[in-house]
């Protein structure tokens, strides 16, 4: 697998389907990994939080979570064919998950709408067996309870939608002992499986500007998108650096 480096960040230079074809593989090979949709606003934090730098470093595949991303991997030099996003990688794991009756648990979100879109991936693809659900409510001494119930529902994927950077960091602090093949963070995709939050339309998808249109539907964001002019800086003033 090849990657690019990406203000130090491993990021595999794959498409859609190598990266669920990766999956596959890990899935079939059993050995806990974990897989990290990397977007710019995780990155940046990473440039100063050394844990979710090494989070990224650890992981198994790290693939570009937004047109940031492959801009930035352009700038350097280098090319990334597409981005895959948390959502799409579900998606298309799902699809996987139908044909290989392979059986998920979805950790994270509102009481209840993990379950709903557990129905919703079910009814989407006979074959995928839904292995169990937790919200994403939980206290932090509660983890121990939350890893057991993973582990003995034996999934082969463990989506987790916590959001960024709190779903990362749960994978990898308690990847050892869930004894799943793949984890991997999600953040609000169960909201839109459960139908609590809807996606932004596919023309703006197709434009590459799914996060303006984000940004519109839920205003809130508005804080976090702050960061993407202060992560492109830093690309073009480091882009030389990450020429390799
Ligand atoms: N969430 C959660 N527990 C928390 C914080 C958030 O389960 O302590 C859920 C929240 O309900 C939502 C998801 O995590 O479903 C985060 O969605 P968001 O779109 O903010 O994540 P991002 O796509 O930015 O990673």
């Amino acid at each position: 697998m090849k990657t690019v480096n990406i203000l130090g960040a491993p990021v595999a230079s794959v498409t859609l389907d190598e990266a669920a074809q990766l999956v596959n593989w890990f899935v079939k090979e059993g050995r806990p990994r974990q897989v990290v949709t990397l977007n710019p606003e995780y990155l940046y934090r990473a440039q100063v939080e050394r844990q979710l730098m090494d989070i990224v470093r650890q992981a198994d595949l790290v693939t570009a979570d937004g047109v940031g991303i492959v801009w930035a991997a352009r700038k350097a030099g280098h090319t990334v064919p597409e981005r895959v996003t948390g959502i799409d990688l579900l998606l298309r794991l799902a699809q996987e998950a139908g044909v290989n009756g392979w059986r998920v648990f979805l950790l994270g979100s509102a009481p209840g709408v993990a379950e709903a879109a557990g129905r919703e991936l079910e009814r989407r693809h006979p074959g995928l067996v839904l292995a169990g659900t937790h919200h994403g409510y939980f206290k932090s001494e509660e983890d121990e309870d939350v890893v057991a119930k993973i582990r003995e529902a034996r999934p082969d994927l463990l989506f987790i939608a916590l959001g960024a950077p709190k779903q990362e960091i749960w994978g990898a602090r308690y990847l050892g002992e869930l004894d799943v093949p793949v984890v991997m963070g999600v953040g609000g995709s169960l909201d839109v499986l459960a139908g609590t939050v809807r996606r932004a339309p596919v023309w703006t998808q197709r434009l590459h500007i799914e996060w303006l249109a984000r940004l519109v539907m839920d205003p809130k964001r508005w804080r976090r998108q702050l960061v993407l002019p202060k992560f492109a800086l830093l690309v073009l003033l480091k882009g030389s650096n990450l020429k390799n």
